[in-house]
């Protein structure tokens, strides 16, 4: 693929991590004085794509002062290891939940290669290659970081993931969100603006703490938000409503099913129906095929990951 990158608002390039396919997974550079912060790392294979975007804007290897993973799921921090072995004066910043896994990906590898196999998983990911210990700053919540003049503030956002932050650029009030304000592709873009929908894959989602962290996001009260999949969208009442509503919503469809003892066969495809459902109602351009066929992975990924907080929620209750 040639590198695909989009300068963004206040220093900030959203760069194509090529991940799958174009569209679906980014990662952002933030320029402030000639220096360079990447959010979000997408996977080993995606560091030509960074390389040459860091290129194009006149900044060299030594440039890059940190690498911030806003989670350690591998589409965000896969990439991570081969970031700090191309870029030597970069620090990693980590929640402190997910340092473990930088310095050994052991785990993280493994619980990949169950999901998809190893073979699979090399192609999607490539190496993943661990980060030294030294090398790695952890952030915890709150914690604030001078990067030359402008503040970057780390703030705690677990429901996608208990390893989550989202970074909050004060000054310009906008926001890294990972995946805590959820999933926009851009080829949904229609009249009424980006239409958002939340990512519940597994294995932590939290819908309680997912609708807390949105909030507490939304309380910074944001112009630019930065979504890994896909870019920057500029947050409103609707939007965010729309957003809680659609977790309320896989919530109650899946605890119905989940009852009735149906949920492992027909959750997948009752979350493709009501997103496709929404995706419509919403004014998506596309044709109900195409919605289809764009949500096909995530309505996967979203029901896996609500059948395991279900299941968990489940034994705690028998206990
Ligand atoms: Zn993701």
């Amino acid at each position: 693929m040639q590198t695909r990158y989009f300068d963004e608002a206040h220093g900030v390039v959203t760069i194509d991590a090529n991940y799958i396919k174009p569209g679906i997974a980014s990662i952002q550079l933030l320029i402030n004085k000639n220096r360079a912060v990447f959010f979000d790392t997408g996977t080993t294979r995606s560091l030509p794509y960074v390389q040459e975007v860091l290129k194009l804007k006149g900044l060299n290897q030594t440039d890059v002062d940190f690498v911030v993973p806003t989670h350690v799921h591998l589409d965000h921090a896969g990439g991570a290891g081969a970031m700090m072995r191309a870029f030597p004066k970069a620090k990693l910043i980590i929640h402190p939940r997910g340092a473990a896994h930088m310095v050994d990906p052991t785990k993280l590898w493994q619980s990949t290669v169950a999901v998809y196999g190893e073979k699979v998983a090399k192609k999607l990911y490539g190496e993943v290659i661990p980060v030294e210990e030294e090398r790695i700053i952890i952030a915890d919540d709150g914690m604030e970081l001078d990067f030359h003049g402008t503040t970057l503030k780390f703030l705690d956002t677990p429901g996608h993931a208990r390893h989550h932050f989202c970074v909050v650029v004060v000054r310009h009030r906008m926001i890294f969100a990972g995946d805590t304000m959820g999933i926009s592709y851009r080829m949904f873009d229609g009249p009424n603006g980006p239409f958002v929908f939340p990512t519940t894959s597994p294995v932590q989602f939290d819908p309680d703490a997912l609708h807390q962290s949105i909030d507490r996001l939304m309380d910074t009260d944001p112009r630019l938000v930065f979504l890994t999949h896909f870019g920057k969208i500029e947050p409103n009442h609707n939007m965010v409503t729309s957003l809680h509503r659609r977790i309320d919503s896989f919530v109650s469809i899946a605890q119905a099913m989940f009852r009735k003892g149906q949920i492992e066969r027909h959750l997948e495809r009752s979350i493709s129906d009501y997103l496709v459902d929404e995706a419509k109602q919403h004014g998506v351009p596309l044709t109900e095929r195409e919605i289809r066929s764009g949500l096909r992975m995530d309505a996967k990924l979203n029901a896996d990951g609500i059948i395991v907080w279900l299941t968990r929620l489940d034994k705690q209750t028998a206990n």
